[in-house]
Order: structure tokens, then sequence, then C-alpha cells
């Protein structure tokens, strides 16, 4: 292909795909990058310049892109079954797949219910919360909590959930609104407080609304340890106990929305397993096809399972999708889930993370840098900018700066961060550390 018709997929783009989570007229200035293919870390545009995928392709990406163990054990599906109507039937992937992750929470959690995008995951939790109080007598339990800067997905019942105005300001009357409780976020601690004192404030104010109102609150959602669209928001698990405790004291559910944190992105392959718990539903998606397919599940326990099983027809959980629990997705997780056990990849990444936090020490001690924190293959910090107006374009100054320097960084406000896959060299973390620091001081001059 010659270089004009390379440089022409962007316009192309531009003229036909409306992109996501994007102001369409922002690509008059901001560039708009056409790849070409990825490896490993990296993704390479037709002009042949690389990104280090510093944030996973937006937290999906595990084990790097175009991986060949989860490329082989894609195309040995393809020749058996790449789809077919989960009602009435079952194929092996999903049979294996909810085997394992169920062993995973030790059969806490032993009903795995498939869908495609994370925010479907949500949907169906908050749906199957409702209907198991209602099945189980108590239907006037129909409201939902969610904590302050939640994030839970687009669609209208996750949005209801989902404490971003940016993101719901817009559709606020077409909302179910829910409760709205504290965040336990530990940079709200005051002098001389721990990250779990602020942790037992944030329970505090949960258990006032369920004091008042626990008979018509079905379920809490939670992001476990980090609210990430909020800006890598971390918590100390003393809270997840503490709404655990609450929510068993008041008969609410807690749904564990696991979408970005789970698969080993705290450190542990759940990030509940951090506070010795675990909720009423736990939502997956995002990681779990090793950034390949679209894939969420909800889990379940055998009460809330019971709750639904009848001779009635309409005391079933009636809800579907048509591509769901699809055998192509349910491999790639298959495959993703195996690397964890071949490599022992959480352990691994405690040497990464070694590694890496080491390498940013210099950004965590520059002048211009607040809240530096790191959990698991999550890092963050806030920048400090005085001027409103370079704070309102700093993340797109980044994203662009970034991209001049070989590296994809999508900061969250003023919160830059880094969520790599679970795939780095030595030197791509060297290389991580060194362009994230050049970059930053390229946007943020002293
Ligand atoms: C991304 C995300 C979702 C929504 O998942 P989609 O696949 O984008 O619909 C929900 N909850 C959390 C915590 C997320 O990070």
């Amino acid at each position: 292909m010659n270089a004009a018709l390379k440089g022409d997929w962007v316009s192309r783009s531009l003229d036909s795909v409306w992109h996501p989570c994007t102001q369409m007229q922002h690509h008059e200035t901001m560039p708009l990058v056409a790849l070409a293919r990825g490896q490993g870390a990296w993704l390479f545009d037709h002009e042949g310049r690389r990104y280090l995928d510093a944030i996973s392709s937006w937290w999906v990406n595990l084990f790097g892109h175009a991986n060949p163990r989860i490329n082989a054990a894609l195309v040995d599906q393809l020749q058996r079954l790449e789809h077919a109507m989960l009602a009435g039937f079952t194929h092996e992937p999903v049979v294996q797949l909810s085997e394992r992750l169920s062993a995973l929470t030790g059969h806490a959690l032993g009903h795995c219910f498939y869908a495609s995008d994370g925010a479907s995951a949500v949907e169906i939790a908050l749906k199957m919360s409702f209907h198991a109080w209602r099945n189980g007598g108590r239907p006037g339990k129909q409201e939902f909590v969610c904590l302050q800067g939640s994030y839970h997905g687009e669609t209208i019942g996750a949005l209801g959930v989902t404490d971003v105005a940016l993101f719901r300001d817009a559709y606020g009357p077409m909302l179910k609104t829910a409760h709205v409780v504290a965040t336990p976020d530990a940079r709200q601690a005051q002098p001389g407080e721990s990250a779990a004192d602020v942790a037992a404030r944030a329970a505090a104010s949960l258990e006032t609304l369920l004091q008042q109102r626990g008979d018509s609150i079905a379920a809490v959602i939670v992001e476990p340890l980090v609210q990430c669209a909020a800006g890598m928001v971390m918590h100390d698990p003393a809270y997840l106990r503490a709404v655990r405790k609450l929510c068993d004291q008041y008969q609410v559910h807690l749904i564990a929305d696991e979408i970005a944190v789970g698969c080993g992105r705290t450190g542990s392959f759940f990030a509940c397993e951090q506070a010795g718990i675990w909720p009423d539903f736990l939502c997956l998606s995002k990681g779990i096809s090793g950034g390949y397919l679209p894939l969420s599940l909800v889990m379940t326990t055998d009460e809330v399972y019971q709750a639904f099983y009848d001779r009635e027809l309409a005391r079933g959980f009636l809800h579907s999708h048509s591509y769901t629990g699809n055998p192509l997705a349910c491999r790639a997780a298959l495959a993703t889930l195996q690397i964890f056990d071949e490599d022992d990849v959480l352990d691994a990444n405690r040497e990464r993370a070694r590694q890496l936090s080491a390498g940013l020490a210099p950004l965590a001690a520059h002048p211009r840098v607040c809240h530096f924190r790191q959990q698991g293959m999550i890092w963050a910090f806030d920048a400090r900018i005085d001027d409103p107006a370079q704070a309102a374009s700093f993340a797109r100054r980044m994203f662009a700066a970034g991209l001049d320097q070989e590296v994809l960084l999508r900061p969250i406000g003023r919160t830059v961060y880094l969520m790599p896959p679970y795939v780095l060299d030595d030197e791509e973390i060297g290389h991580l550390a060194q362009r994230t620091r050049a970059v930053f001081e390229q946007v943020v001059p002293h």
C-alpha cells in the first residue's frame, strides 16, 4: 500500500466511524492513530511507529497483543464451534470456564451467567438482585446504592449507579437514580489519619443510609480496592469487610464490580480476596478474555440461584443476549486462565511491580506530582496544575505527547495512570518509566 493510501485510514475513519467516548470535533487538533498491528505490549501504526500500550487498550489486554497461546486456542476453537445459542445447549468452553472460575472463588460463587460487555454484566447483577428479592417475597427492595465517583458502564441501568457527571448528566431524566454514599478514597485522609480510618468513616455513612432505608434497598455496588474510572481512586480493604458486614446485617446484596480490577489487576486474582470476603454477585469482563473478544459474566451464590429455581417460568431469570456464552470468547478466557497458571503470573507481577515502582520513584518525588499510589499492576498520580485552562487540556496534551514518545497514556482528568499488560520485560519497564516521566515533564514544566 502506498503512503497516501495508508494516511487515508484516518480521514476515512473520521468520515464514517463514530468513535467512543470522544468529542469528535477534538480530532480537528487531536491525533487519531490508524493501527496496522499489535505485538506483545506494543501497537504499531501504518507509518511503522510504535506505542507501548501502557493502559492495556482500555484495561482489557493482559498478555499482550497477538499472544501466540491465545491465538492458538482460538484457531483450534474456530475449527470446532464458533457460536451457538446457550439456551437449551451447552458446550465445553462455557462449562470449563464456569467450573474454573467457580473454583477460583472456592465455589462460594458457583453459578456463572454470561453476556458480552461489562455494562451488560452490571445490568444483569442489578436485575438478578432485584428479582431475587422479589422471588423471595421482598418486592419492596428496589433501590440501589453506589459510591461517589463510581463507574459501572454506560447503559441506562449501569449509568443509574454511575456517579460521573460528565457521563450521566445529559441522560439524568432517563435514569433511575441510586443512593450515592461516601467514597473511601484514601486521598481524603486527614493528617494523622490512615486509609483504614477513611474507610471506617465511609462505611459509617453507608450504615446511616442502611439504617434508614435498608428495607427498600436491594444491593450496594462497589468497585473493590480501586475505583478506576474515577481516576484510580484507591481504598483500604477494610472498607470491603465493613460493607460485607453491613450488607449481612441489613439484608442487602453486595455486588462487586471487578470488571476492571479482576483478573490479577490488583495483585490477587479477584480484588475481593484481599479483604477476605465474597460478594453476592461478582461482575467480570475486560481482562477475562485476555482483551481478545467481548465477554462478561456475573458469578453468584447458590442462595441467589435457588431463589430462581422453580417450576414457574416467570420466576426464572429470563434475561439473554444473542452472544451469551460465545465459545470463541470463552476459549480465549480459558487460554488466559491457563497462562495465569503456567507462568505463575501473580507472582511474576510482584517483581514487575517492584521494578516499575522503582523506575517511577523520581516521578513520585516530583514537585508537580501528588498522591502517587500503586495497587498491584496499577500506578497513578495526580498532577498539580494551578492554571484551569492548562488543567482542562492536560489529559489531551499528555496523550499527544505520549504518542510522540512511543507510549500510550490516557490520563483521566489530572490523574496519570499506568495499567500495563502483564508481559513487560525489563527493557519495556525501563522504557515505560523513563518515557512517562519525560512526557510529564514536557507537558507540566517546573
Ligand atoms: C469498563 C467498566 C465497566 C463497563 O464495561 P464495558 O465493557 O465498557 O461496558 C463497568 N464497570 C467498571 C468498573 C469498568 O471499569
